[in-house]
């Protein structure tokens, strides 16, 4: 079983408000009020390119359109079938392979603003850094404004745990209460850097505080390396930390103690939201990579023991809560 582009939507007719016969209050899906753009350059590409978010109806997800192409461009969903390199970022394409690198950062902000719905408007190859973090990419929607739909929001919740093991990293998802905890642990040479952790279950408030403001980071030694690779092409001080054994070289230093681990927290958060849903579950990284975390999800959906879809709800307190939905499972066999 996959789970993929090509999966039966999960959303039905829209919901109807009046339905007496539940006292919860469902969660709706949500998207952008307004559209809002940027521009910045590529962090590997060097490009520089123009992005426009917009609103888009309910159960489209997150939609990313090339519009730098003759021909009418690409459609490329934010979805992990359409994951084509995750070796130093995770890259998404179409059928034709025309594509967007460095999504992660970008879709960390639609899963830590929870907007559900948005067509990504794109001029060229990769998503902006903008200042390396996911920040900018927050004030971008908070200033777009964010509005609930008309169709309940559903969440993908883990029911066993699956671990994925590559040499001395490690990743692994398993069962949670409520939300998403993420916990990462790092272990760098680099004194600067050294062994960090960090765990954070996610939330709107918190994610903005907490984990939006750090910052991708690079070890001076592995510059050189990378752009001869074709990588790191529009890295500069201005949108990643870097490291040259116990030195960080931006004047302005760190912005977290632990900031470094931080930031894969927040690439985990952007990696898992390629799922399409909210993940309700307890995500734990060892020194782990995108293309570890790619790993483990290709493991997770090949066992559809290990998840099901569930409806969101409030509760009477408020307090957003889930709901078996087993019958729904129907839908995706
Ligand atoms: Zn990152």
């Amino acid at each position: 079983m996959t789970f993929d582009a090509n999966t039966p939507s999960a959303y039905g007719a829209p919901f109807d408000r009046s339905t007496p016969s539940d006292t919860r209050s469902p969660v709706f899906q949500k998207t952008l009020k307004s559209s809002i753009g940027c521009t910045g350059v590529g962090l590997h590409s060097g490009v520089r390119v123009a992005m426009k978010l917009h609103p888009a109806p309910p159960g489209t997800g997150i939609v990313f359109k090339r519009v730098d192409l003759v021909g009418g461009g690409a459609v490329i969903e934010a979805r992990w079938s359409r994951v084509v390199d995750s070796r130093m970022c995770t890259v998404i394409a179409d059928q034709n392979g025309i594509g967007v690198a460095t999504v992660e950062h970008l879709m960390s902000a639609f899963c830590g603003a929870e907007v559900d719905n948005a067509i990504v408007e794109i001029n060229g190859p990769e998503v902006p850094a903008m200042d390396g973090s996911a920040l900018p990419f927050v004030f971008l929607i908070e200033c777009a404004g964010v509005t609930e739909q008309d169709q309940p929001r559903r969440a993908l919740k883990i029911l066993r745990r699956k671990s994925y093991f590559n040499g001395n990293k490690m990743v692994a998802l398993g069962p949670h209460d409520e939300g998403l905890l993420i916990d990462f642990h790092i272990d760098f040479s680099a004194p600067a850097i050294g062994q960090q952790s960090c765990s954070f279950t996610v939330g709107r408030e918190n994610f903005k505080t907490e984990l939006s403001q750090a910052r991708t980071f690079g070890l001076l030694s592995d510059v050189t390396a990378l752009r001869e690779a074709g990588l790191a092409r529009g890295g500069t001080l201005d949108n990643a930390i870097v490291v040259d054994g116990d030195r960080i070289l931006n004047d302005d230093g760190l912005r977290h103690d632990n900031e470094f681990a931080r930031h894969k927290a927040l690439d985990a958060v952007g990696d898992l939201y390629l799922t399409g849903y909210p993940i309700i579950g307890h995500f734990t990284g060892r020194c782990s990579s995108h293309a570890d975390t790619a790993s483990l999800m290709r493991q997770v959906y090949a066992d559809d023991t290990c998840w099901e879809m569930v409806d969101l709800w409030h509760t009477p307190a408020n307090k957003p809560m889930w709901a078996d939905h087993k019958s729904d499972m129907v839908a995706y066999a």
